[in-house]
């Protein structure tokens, strides 16, 4: 594997200048998974074979040793989870470092849970995850668990952000915004792409954003939905 440290394009590109991918598949299952299009793979086999990619940390590590990647912010991952649950992460852990150590920092998204790699973070990286609407939100209970595990990256230090993309359902979203908004330096606001909604987009996007500036949160809304905004 040579430099799998790549730039992002297309709709992926709104996400960050560089990124990685660590693993072969994906065992969270989420239905709207785009990741084994792109990567030509059976849907089934993607979701239930999941390992490290052939030589990943070593390929990372020689990739960054030539130095032509230097004070950037890399993203894991855009075609995987880096927390794949139930499974060994350590890879991950190993990328992470070789990243810090070589003057870049992370941006994780993630549906897992990275609490066991806090102790490499710092305020200079991100720690976010994605909340799509599926699992309800509110003040005294926290339903989807990797809240919690953001919860404690912010109380860190650490630089979080939420990825609201796909949204599933428009409501639970802008509770969450208002809910978790304290918690976070950074939302980003998407649609739901490539399957069927009868959520009014442009009537979602403008409540969102019209949240953020009223919470005074650092927001940015993708541009498949600014579009729907127009
Ligand atoms: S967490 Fe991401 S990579 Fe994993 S199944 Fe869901 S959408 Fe696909």
């Amino acid at each position: 594997m040579i430099n799998p440290i790549y730039k992002p394009k297309g709709k992926a590109a709104e996400y960050g200048d560089y990124a990685v991918n660590i693993y072969t598949g994906c065992p969270h299952r989420c239905y709207y998974c785009y990741a084994p299009l792109v990567l030509r793979k059976d849907k089934e086999i993607f979701h239930s074979c999941v390992e490290p990619r052939d030589g990943i940390v070593e390929a990372v590590k020689k990739q960054l040793a030539k130095g032509k990647i230097k004070g950037k912010t890399i993203h894991l991952c855009f075609t995987c989870d880096p927390y794949p649950t139930g499974f060994d992460t350590t890879p991950t852990r190993e990328i992470i470092k070789l990243i810090k150590e070589s003057g870049n920092n992370v941006q994780i998204l993630t549906k897992g849970d990275g609490n066991r790699d806090f102790d490499l973070l710092d305020e200079n990286d991100w720690y976010g995850i994605t909340y799509d609407g599926n699992e309800m939100v509110n003040d005294n209970y926290f339903s989807c668990c990797n809240i919690e595990t953001l919860k404690v990256a912010h109380m860190r230090g650490i630089k979080t952000w939420i990825s609201f993309e796909p949204v599933l359902d428009c409501k639970r979203v802008l509770y969450a915004i208002v809910n978790l908004s304290s918690y976070v330096d950074k939302i980003k606001i998407g649609k739901l792409n490539y399957f069927p909604s009868d959520i009014n987009w442009g009537d979602f996007g403008r409540k969102a954003e019209e949240l953020c500036k009223s919470l005074d949160v650092v927001y940015y809304i993708k541009d498949s939905l600014r579009k729907e905004m127009e």
